[in-house]
């Protein structure tokens, strides 16, 4: 009895074993080309893009110092050329940091805002000492990249890389592909952001590389902005009928996005922020009385 309990044990295990052995999970870090020379680093659930040129790499995001440390060995193997610049998608620390790790033979690159959060909240990484406004053009080997700044979206300084003849675009944590925006959306402009999406759909470019998750094309920048526009004119209905914000997570269901990445975990969070968003950006038909004269206040106009 004993026996077969410890065979059906070992049988078990093997059969687990087995399991874990076919579903193994996908590499914590790997690089896969995009197209042409334009390249995807992905840390865990985190995206970085970078362009291979003879004379040396565009990096776009470093994600963080570990990442950054694997990413410079591997490109050293790879490529065997020297990354000559960084640039940064926009400040947020969990895709910005650990560029110090490139500034043995890299120029750091970011919009003006980007350099000025970056030092402002401390964040780990290399302060940009070449800076712009709207629009920075790097060329390298022949080569181009185009920074491109559309306006305040999922932060103040937000900027959607351009490879033009890959026809790649690469931009961080605004435009996701198929899914919600991150939880109760903070760091948020809302119209600057509808704004910057209808810009990008004049864009002339076939891929749309995100910072999480898969690649997109330029349906998913529309089908992104037709959520937005649907979270709020729902919410809207909710406020004008008074319902509250508990009502509105409960009610506001926005069926048609059912099957996008988060929609369980962040829609409620999504809808809590366009609640505050849409009530502060409101006037109803009904306007509430002036309060009364303090008593002895003089009388008439
Ligand atoms: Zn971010």
């Amino acid at each position: 009895m004993k026996l077969q309990t410890l065979i059906m044990a070992g049988a078990a295990l093997m059969a687990t074993a087995t399991t874990a052995f076919a579903q193994a999970p996908a590499p914590q870090r790997e690089i896969t080309q995009i197209k042409g020379d334009v390249y995807n680093f992905r840390n865990i659930g985190h995206n970085a893009v970078f362009m291979v040129t003879k004379a040396g790499i565009v990096l776009i995001d470093t994600i963080d110092a570990e990442a950054a440390k694997w990413l410079k060995a591997e490109i050293k193997k790879t490529f065997n050329v020297p990354v000559k610049y960084v640039a940064y998608s926009h400040d947020h620390p969990d895709h910005s940091s650990g560029g110090e790790v490139f500034t043995d033979t890299a120029t750091i690159v970011g919009h003006q805002r980007t350099k000025e959060v970056i030092i402002a909240e401390k964040r780990p990484t290399a302060v940009p000492s070449v800076t712009f406004t709207d629009k920075m053009t790097i060329e390298l080997g022949g080569k181009t990249v185009e920074l491109l700044y559309v306006g305040r979206n999922h932060s103040d300084n937000t900027v959607v890389a351009h490879f033009p003849a890959e026809k790649i675009i690469f931009t961080v944590d605004w435009i996701p592909v198929q899914g919600l925006p991150f939880r109760d959306m903070n760091d948020t402009y809302f119209e600057e952001w509808i704004d910057g999406l209808k810009r990008v759909e004049q864009m002339d470019f076939d891929i749309l590389a995100p910072g999480h998750g898969r690649l997109g094309n330029k349906n998913d920048v529309r089908a992104f902005r037709g959520y937005m526009e649907d979270l709020q004119m729902a919410t809207l209905q909710a406020v004008r009928a008074g319902k509250s914000v508990e009502q509105a997570k409960a009610e506001i269901t926005l069926e048609k996005y059912k099957e996008w990445g988060a929609y369980q975990a962040f829609r409620p969070f999504n809808i809590e922020f366009m609640y505050g968003h849409v009530k502060s950006h409101w006037r109803p038909s009904v306007v509430p009385p002036p309060p009364a004269p303090a008593a002895g206040a003089p009388k008439g106009n």
